[in-house]
């Protein structure tokens, strides 16, 4: 089954863009998802095709007019998936939200532009926000395209070797540890002899450590979280 992906936006010519390419482009070829883009613009019946009119109540900026996002949202068959409204004030988007949007049959995504959406087309179309992160992007195409290339690579086919994904920062509830490849020496730094030892316990046994150092160092927002899971899950 194809994951479906549909996009709200007033550039629609941005998509595929950057996901058009490697293995996420490659998987758009072979159907494994596939992405609409539709410009808001076409759902305007108003003089010069316009979308956004100044905030009720003053101040700078425009809002995108709620008559408009809602006729874009109602020409969209829905199929069971989600409606979501790229946003800074949304729930920041997390590896298991990513993994939970992954089971889906898919995703609708709205693009906002200026100061966002009207609050009542979010209300009457029981849209909800989604954030990537706590800063402001100047509109919700970036966003989209972070939240599709996130859960596209772990739709089933698409990355060559799904032991890769299971072991990635977040998902084991730790950073990830230190990465080495060839040469074996390169600037008078060595490879840490364990990773070159062959033995399979010592190796898992300084990556786990690396990780917690590494995590307990960055994020001990992440950290403590982890420490908390690993003692309810053992018994004393
Ligand atoms: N006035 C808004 C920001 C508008 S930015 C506020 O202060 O909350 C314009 C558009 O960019 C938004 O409608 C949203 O779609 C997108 N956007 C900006 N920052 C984002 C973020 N951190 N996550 C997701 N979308 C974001």
């Amino acid at each position: 089954m194809t994951y479906q992906s549909t996009i709200l936006t007033l550039f629609p010519d941005a998509f595929p863009g950057i996901l058009g390419t490697s293995i996420i482009g490659r998987a758009l070829e072979n159907e494994i998802w596939s992405l609409e883009a539709l410009d808001i613009r076409a759902f305007s019946d108003h003089k010069h095709r316009s979308v956004d009119d100044t905030p009720a109540g003053g101040g700078a900026g425009m809002v995108l007019r709620p008559d408009v996002v809602a006729s874009a949202i109602d020409a969209v068959d829905r199929k069971d998936r989600p409606l979501i409204y790229l946003s800074p004030r949304g729930k920041p988007l997390s590896q298991a939200r990513v993994r939970k949007l992954a089971s889906d049959p898919g995703v609708i995504l709205i693009c906002g532009r200026f100061e966002g959406l009207d609050e009542r087309v979010i209300e009457a179309r029981g849209i909800e926000e989604v954030s990537i992160g706590d800063y402001i992007l100047a509109g919700g195409e970036v966003a989209a395209m972070v939240l599709l290339e996130a859960v596209v690579r772990l739709l089933p086919g698409v990355a060559g070797n799904h032991d890769s994904l299971s072991e990635e920062s977040f998902e084991s509830g730790l950073l990830e540890y230190p990465h080495y490849t060839r040469p074996r020496v390169w600037e008078d730094r060595s490879i840490p002899d364990v990773l070159l030892s062959g033995d399979h316990g010592a190796v898992a046994k300084w990556r786990q450590e690396q990780s917690e150092a590494i995590t307990k160092q960055r994020r001990p927002d992440i950290w403590e979280a982890w420490v908390k899971k690993s003692k309810a899950g053992k018994p004393d």
